[in-house]
């Protein structure tokens, strides 16, 4: 199975484009006859949208929903059962096998990682965002590990509020812990952002109005009780739909 490294080292002395890179892995691929297996992380259903789409035409895929950060616990839930929803849907409409992974909801270590490390005050985007980052991507290389998949992959880097750099590079650093390739991307590019906007609407996906942690969540005023009801109106309302 071919690594990034390779390629990246090719690369030296000039910003790397991640998105480049995945595609000459997919080309490798191809041109060895080969379909790997990869898991991807997700927070919730927007960014894989369009990541699904992409990946399935390469790749045996799996999503991997392992996060800690998301507060209160009826919107994890949610997310979820957003992202699990999606799956199904997806490939029903695509005739594809995607798997749905849902990792325990371990809050406490998402609040001791940032209280450990004095985070809890950072600015979203700042270094709370990079250590948590960090946690869910060693969480899906532990898990892509374990379970014998050949690479495991991030599809936050769809989104254009968060540093794909950042990520590829944590990315880069945590496959030499867990001996399991990393996959880099950068799925906002050509066009996968436009066409993840066009998903979101043709499956009717709900978009989430915070990032996922209480401290970002509470410096943009975002109402628990608002977020509560609502995650737990639709979590009822599955639950009626699957009776
Ligand atoms: S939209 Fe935000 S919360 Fe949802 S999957 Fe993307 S990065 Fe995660
Ligand atoms: S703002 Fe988002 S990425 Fe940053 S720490 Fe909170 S949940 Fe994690």
């Amino acid at each position: 199975m071919i690594s990034a490294d390779g390629i990246i080292a090719k690369m030296k002395n000039q910003k790397i484009n991640y998105d480049k890179v995945m595609r000459k892995m997919i080309s490798e691929w191809e041109r060895s006859e080969t379909r790997p297996s990869i898991l991807i992380h997700s927070c919730c259903a927007p960014c894989s949208t369009y990541t699904l789409e992409l990946l399935t035409q390469y790749a045996d895929v799996a999503i991997y929903f392992a996060n800690p950060n998301i507060h209160p616990k009826s919107e994890y839930e949610r997310r979820a059962k957003v992202q699990e929803t999606f799956v199904e849907q997806f490939n029903e409409r695509t005739n594809s096998n995607v798997k749905y992974i849902e990792a325990a909801y371990e809050p406490h270590k998402f609040m001791k990682m940032v209280k450990s490390k004095d985070l809890a005050d950072e600015n979203e985007g700042g270094l709370r965002c990079t250590a948590c980052f960090e946690m869910r991507l060693e969480l899906v290389a532990e898990a892509a590990a374990d379970l014998g998949y050949d690479y495991f992959a991030s599809a936050l880097t769809l989104s254009p509020k968060k540093n794909a750099q950042l990520i590829n590079e944590l990315g880069m650093d945590v496959q030499d812990l867990y001996h399991v390739y990393y996959l880099p991307s950068d799925f906002k590019k050509n066009k996968g952002y436009e066409r993840s906007i066009k998903m979101c609407n043709e499956y009717e996906i709900f978009r989430q109005c915070y990032c996922g942690c209480v401290f970002a969540a509470m410096k943009q005023g975002i109402d628990f009780k608002e977020v509560n009801k609502q995650a737990k109106a639709y979590l009822e309302s599955c639950n009626k739909s699957c009776m």
